[in-house]
Parts: C-alpha cells; sequence; structure tokens
C-alpha cells in the first residue's frame, strides 16, 4: 500500500496534460497501484471537462479545486481490480525483468542506468537506480527537482520510508543519504528536471551527470 502519494496540483497537472512525458510516466506508474489518486485524477478529468464545455467565461477558483479533492478524499477509495490481461506500464517501458537491466555499477551498492534517450525530444533525464539490499547511497543533494517512483524494494531517509509505488518530488533544499531495506534491491525511477549534485567525498568523480 503506497503511503507517499504526488500532491494535487500535479494530478491536476497530469490530468490537464501539462507534465511532460516522464513525469506523467511517473504518475500512471503510480496510479496503475493507487485507487485513491485514480479516483483523484477521475474526479478532476471529470471537472476539466466541465470547464471545456463552460470555459467561456467561468473562472474556477483553486478553492473549488481543494474542495472538490478534500470531498474525494473523504469517500473510502475502490478496491483495486487488476484485469487478468493486464500489462502495467512499467513492463511496457522496460520489460519484466528489471534486474536483467544493463545496469551501470557506479559504487558498491548503487548502480544506474540512464534511460533519457527512451524520451526523445525531452529536456529531462530520466535514471533507474538501484540500490542494493540494505546498501547506502551517497549524501547527495539536488540543483533542480527530482520526482522519483519507487518500483521495488524500499528505502528509507530522514523523511521517513519509501514503499514500493510511493512517490516523492526533492527539492534544492533537500539532502538526503537514502538507505534500502534489508530483503530486496530498491529501484527507483527518477525525473532530474535539472543535474543531481552529489556532496559526499567522491561526489563529483561519481555523479555521471556533473562530468
Ligand atoms: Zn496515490
Amino acid at each position: 500500500m503506497t503511503r507517499h502519494h504526488p500532491d494535487s496540483l500535479m494530478l491536476m497537472e497530469y490530468s490537464a496534460g501539462n507534465l511532460s512525458e516522464p513525469h506523467a510516466l511517473c504518475i500512471r506508474l503510480h496510479l496503475d497501484k493507487c485507487a485513491h489518486c485514480r479516483s483523484r485524477v477521475d474526479a478532476l478529468d471529470s471537472l476539466g471537462a466541465v470547464m471545456m464545455e463552460q470555459q467561456s467565461q467561468v473562472t474556477v477558483e483553486a478553492s473549488t479545486f481543494d474542495s472538490i479533492l478534500a470531498r474525494i478524499d473523504s469517500e473510502p477509495a475502490p478496491e483495486t481490480v487488476t484485469p487478468r490481461v493486464h500489462r502495467s506500464p512499467l513492463s511496457k517501458l522496460l520489460g519484466d525483468d528489471l534486474d536483467g537491466l544493463p545496469w551501470k555499477r557506479q559504487l558498491k551498492d548503487v548502480s544506474v542506468l540512464d534511460i533519457s534517450d527512451r524520451f526523445p525530444g525531452q529536456q529531462d533525464r530520466v535514471v533507474l537506480q538501484k540500490l542494493c539490499a540494505g546498501g547506502k547511497a551517497p549524501a547527495h543533494t539536488h540543483r533542480g527537482e527530482e520526482t522519483t517512483i519507487v518500483l521495488q524494494g524500499a528505502f528509507a531517509d530522514n523523511k521517513g520510508v519509501f514503499n514500493q509505488w510511493d512517490f516523492v518530488v526533492l527539492g534544492q533544499e533537500d539532502e538526503h543519504k537514502p538507505v534500502a531495506l534489508e530483503g530486496d534491491d530498491c529501484i527507483t525511477l527518477s525525473v532530474l528536471s535539472a543535474p543531481l549534485k552529489l556532496t559526499g567525498t567522491f561526489g563529483r568523480l561519481l555523479n555521471p551527470f556533473i562530468r
């Protein structure tokens, strides 16, 4: 069960079709597993359709969005029903064997795979990161915004524990030092709107985006 969800603003931008393809992918991956956010997006989609019909003179205030979302939040989310022949957005993108991807080892515990070239014409960097079970990543801050979704396993940092399908956005002010939980390698997909800035001793050498 996911506990960290995309915020309302990001879901609105998704519903409106304003997100870049890599960011929209992160949302789709989360929605595929989160009935709570799916019902929020369904409501936003309906609202968007109504607004399109009435767009001429109607101004919808931010408080209207908030009250609608609050109402959705107070309703119980429907049970997740996975159709039998459902291919997840993840296996469409990466196949079914995440461990078998051509990972590049960066540190003892850290491997990366840059998949930006699967999104031609996009400025965002799209990077898979794998932290081996129980492994530690070096401390780093972020030069821009990093949107991350956990695809496998779980990691913890100073903000808490992030499990599979949890969603987290980190900004410039966030320095963190993720540790993978025991049991399974932790694989994340991150969309970087500007390069990471590693702060540890070997940071500059190891960061693939600074060189
Ligand atoms: Zn959610």
